[in-house]
Order: C-alpha cells, then sequence, then structure tokens
C-alpha cells in the first residue's frame, strides 16, 4: 500500500520515496512507490502530472489500494527516488475542484438546487443541477462563491465514523447514507461540508476567483459551465482581447459593440431591401419580355414560364400577383437557390385551366412534391442544375 502523503497536506509538493513496484502495460510502465504525493484521478478530479527523478510521470490511477504512476520509462525497484508535482496542474485542479465546491454551495444555499453531476476535464469545468436557474441566479450565486473565496475561509480534513458523520447531514448539501467506515469529510468555514476524496487548497483565496462561463437547460435542471483561478483570468484575457480587436474594427468603445452591431445589421437589412426592390422592378421588366414570346396551348392559353434564378417560395408568393392579373394566363414560376427548387402553377384571371393538374407534370419533371387548388398550386424539390431545361419541357408538354 502507498503512503497517500496528499490526503493531510494538499501543499507538498514534492517527496523522497522508495520504489516498490515496475510493471509494465501497453507500452507504459506502471511505477509503485512506498509513498506518494501524487493524487491519482478519482471523485471528478484529475490526475496529477510531474516527475519521478528525471522521469516523467503522465498520468496517475488507484486500483485496489494501489497508486500507479504512469510512466514512459522503468525504474529498478527498491531505490530511492524524489517523486515531484507539476505544481501548476495541481493547482489548477485545486483551484477548479473546490470553487466546484463552493458555487454548488451557493446554488443550494440560495436556491436549493443541488449538484446531480460534476465534470472536469483540460478545458472545461461543470456542475450539473436538478433545478433550472436564471443567469440572475447565478450571478447571485457567483458572487457568493466569490466574497467567500475573497473571505480567505480556512479548508479543512476531518475523518469520522459515518454514524458520527450522519450528525452533519442537515448542513451538508449532499450526503449518502449507503457510505459506511470512516469517512473524509471536507469543510469550509461557515460553508460547504462534504464528503470528499480531492485534494483541496487549505484556504478558499487560493481559488482567486470563480466566473460562471454559460448555463443551458439539461434533464429538468440545468448545466452551468464555469472556470476558476488562472482558467479564468486566461478565458478573460481571450476574450478581453477578442473584444478589444472588434471595438477596434468598428471605431467604437467595447461598451458600445453590441449596439454597433445592431446598428450594422438593421443598416445592412436596409440595403438588403434596396436591392431585392430593384431585382423584383428587374423581373417585372423580363415579365413583360417573357409574356410577348410566349406560346399558346390547344385551349388558346397563353404559357408563360418565368424563371427566377436566386429567388425563394417566400419570393414566388410576391411575383404569383404579377400573373393572374393577366387573363387567358397559365404562370409557371420556378425559383431557384443552390439549396432549394420552389416552384408554382397559377391560373390568370378569367383563365379556365386546372393547376392541380399541372402541379402533377412539374412534380414529374423536378422529381419534387407540391398541390394546391385549381387556381393555384405550389410544390419543390432538391436542387438541381439543368432546372430552366426542366422547365422548358414542361412547357413544351403542355403547349404540345
Ligand atoms: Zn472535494
Amino acid at each position: 500500500m502507498t503512503a497517500k502523503l496528499f490526503e493531510n497536506n494538499s501543499m507538498l509538493k514534492e517527496c523522497e520515496a522508495i520504489v516498490t513496484a515496475c510493471t509494465q502495460k501497453d507500452g507504459k510502465y506502471l511505477i509503485e512507490l512506498d509513498k506518494t504525493v501524487f493524487f491519482p484521478e478519482g471523485g471528478g478530479q484529475l490526475s496529477d502530472k510531474g516527475k519521478i527523478n528525471d522521469i516523467i510521470v503522465e498520468h496517475v490511477s488507484e486500483k485496489e489500494g494501489h497508486i500507479y504512476h504512469e510512466c514512459r520509462e522503468p525504474l529498478p525497484v527498491g531505490i530511492p527516488v524524489k517523486a515531484v508535482l507539476d505544481w501548476s496542474v495541481r493547482l489548477d485542479r485545486m483551484q477548479q475542484h473546490l470553487g466546484e465546491h463552493i458555487l454548488s454551495f451557493a446554488c443550494w444555499k440560495l436556491f436549493e438546487a443541488h449538484n446531480v453531476g460534476f465534470h472536469m476535464n483540460e478545458d472545461s469545468v461543470f456542475i450539473d443541477l436538478d433545478k433550472e436557474l436564471t443567469e440572475e441566479d447565478l450571478l447571485k450565486a457567483e458572487l457568493f462563491t466569490n466574497e467567500i473565496i475573497w473571505d480567505n475561509r480556512p479548508v479543512s480534513v476531518d475523518y469520522m465514523a459515518s454514524s458520527e458523520a450522519v450528525k452533519l447531514k442537515d448542513k451538508m448539501r449532499k450526503f449518502n447514507e449507503k457510505l459506511t467506515g470512516i469517512l473524509r469529510i471536507v469543510s469550509v468555514e461557515g460553508a460547504d461540508i462534504c464528503t470528499c476524496c480531492g485534494t483541496h487548497p487549505p484556504f478558499t483565496g487560493m481559488i482567486g476567483s470563480v466566473k460562471v462561463i454559460r448555463h443551458e437547460k439539461h434533464k429538468g435542471g440545468c448545466r452551468v459551465e464555469f472556470l476558476c483561478g488562472r482558467r479564468a483570468l486566461l478565458d478573460m484575457d481571450k476574450k478581453n482581447s477578442t473584444l478589444l480587436k472588434v471595438a477596434q474594427s468598428l471605431s467604437t468603445k467595447p461598451e458600445l459593440v453590441p449596439e454597433h452591431i445592431e446598428k450594422l445589421k438593421a443598416d445592412m437589412q436596409t440595403q438588403l431591401e434596396a436591392v431585392k426592390s430593384k431585382l423584383l422592378a428587374m423581373k417585372e421588366k423580363q415579365l413583360e419580355e417573357i409574356m410577348a414570346v410566349a406560346p399558346t396551348d390547344a385551349n388558346g392559353v397563353k404559357v408563360v414560364a418565368w424563371p427566377l434564378d436566386g429567388f425563394d417560395a417566400k419570393d414566388i408568393k410576391a411575383f404569383i400577383p404579377k400573373l393572374t392579373a393577366h387573363e387567358n394566363t397559365l404562370g409557371l414560376l420556378v425559383a431557384a437557390k443552390p439549396e432549394r427548387i420552389s416552384y408554382a402553377a397559377v391560373a390568370g384571371a378569367n383563365t379556365s385551366i386546372d393547376c392541380r393538374a399541372v402541379m402533377k407534370e412539374l412534380n414529374a419533371a423536378f422529381a419534387g412534391r407540391g398541390g394546391g387548388k385549381s387556381d393555384c398550386a405550389q410544390g419543390g424539390s432538391d436542387y438541381c442544375a439543368d432546372w430552366e431545361a426542366k422547365l422548358a419541357a414542361v412547357v413544351e408538354k403542355l403547349v404540345q
């Protein structure tokens, strides 16, 4: 069994130890020591990293009481070694971990929302709550958490029998009644008390700060992503730098960026509408030319094929009245965009024709679907490059 020095002193950065075993597995060496400062992965907290002598420890795991330091090189059993943590990694883990304790406590204390899941990886940290909280709620919980951090309250570790620990359960945000034997109780003075196997800084001030990044609905409650300590600072640096670049590009102040973007969007919409209005006028002009040379069917109905490149189903609705105004006319409108073909068959004023039958011809030609009434029917299909040729073929069939 390896003595776990990290359990009672999370600030211990290194120790002298003796190699007690070294086994090879999957191209790695699993080194065991008589004692260690390395915390193995567990309880939602990631593994420590560091070195044993000059050999890099990539990952640490625990199985059946054995702590395995996963290394690329072996070490002889029986030799004395020096085990040294990568302290920046350990501090990061402890900041996220204790930050999670206190933020969970804040959500429970202020809103009776229980932590039902904790996930930490190298890029993100989040908790799952059993109750949906608003952005305003989370800002309150965030401030409450940071005030406990700035108080620099002591964090203590106590060992007690489960029969003793159960007496504290009303003060704990969660307590597993099934736990037996000696329990490890981690307490933040005047705040969170819970059973935990992880490593925690001795004072809350070492967390630095907690920042909630985003939240979303999750399984009837919500998922809250947050960052602590150095991670929160680096994230702030990155976002601030992005905001400053955007503000510079827009020649405005950072705090005015949202307002500026809304104005740009409105200006763009106005310009788009102006362009579209010109396009519509051009298409109407084109319709006059098409009508002048349109063929007629056996009943003397003028068959007008109107190709609308770059338009969609919504635009077709705007174009339909331009055709219904004409007597004794059948209009075939086909709008094409790279992702979709939309089409319509429409009868002009005083025109005796069944557009549903015409729609069948269009559906067959474009391998699409559509229907409607005798005076107007609409449909659509996937995009095809030869859509104008298909439209011409339908007209040819109708005027035979
Ligand atoms: Zn913990």
